[in-house]
């Protein structure tokens, strides 16, 4: 079974998570998409309406798993019983960002980290955006999935 953790923090899932997973399925039997939780980080959208947002997505999709973790990356695929860890690449900041960690996952923990190249018309997207529009009120309909909705603020 080949299996592969996509984590992150979805705060919230944006098109751009989404077109990475739906392209990385014919790559992996399972993908199991991890939200990282960090007790030292301050979210908009609740653990809970995080899970649901994801699930909401991929439901019908049998290949699909969502749940949460804390602690290491690579722990969390050893539980998982994963062999690799999914990341998308937007641009250069994203590639060094990524490179030593997955450096060091490979080295350390004997997990490769496999790129997608983010889709050029998707590689604007980030979380931050749609949260820094969500504190001012403004428009994030068109780059996230219908399941987003507003915070509670
Ligand atoms: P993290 O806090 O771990 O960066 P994110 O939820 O921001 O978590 O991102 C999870 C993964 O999705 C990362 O690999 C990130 O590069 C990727 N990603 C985020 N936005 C996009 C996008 N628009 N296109 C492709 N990949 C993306």
């Amino acid at each position: 079974m080949k299996r592969a953790i996509f984590p992150g923090s979805f705060d919230p899932i944006t098109l751009g998570h989404i077109d990475i997973i739906e392209r990385a399925l014919p790559l992996f039997d399972e993908i199991v998409i991890g939200i990282g939780v960090n007790a030292e980080k301050n979210y908009m959208w609740s653990l809970e309406d995080r899970l649901q947002q994801i699930r909401n997505c991929f439901k019908g999709h049998s290949q699909i798993k969502v749940t949460s973790f804390t602690g290491l990356t690579a722990e969390f695929c050893k539980e998982q019983g994963a062999g690799y860890i999914l990341r998308g690449l937007r641009n250069t900041a994203d590639f060094s960002y990524e490179q030593t960690i997955a450096q060091a996952n490979e080295k350390v923990n004997g997990v490769d980290t496999i790129f997608l190249m983010s889709a050029p018309e998707l590689s604007f997207i980030s979380s931050s955006i749609v949260r820094d529009l969500a504190r001012n009120q403004g428009d994030f309909s068109k780059i996230v999935p219908p399941s987003v909705q507003p915070p509670a603020m």
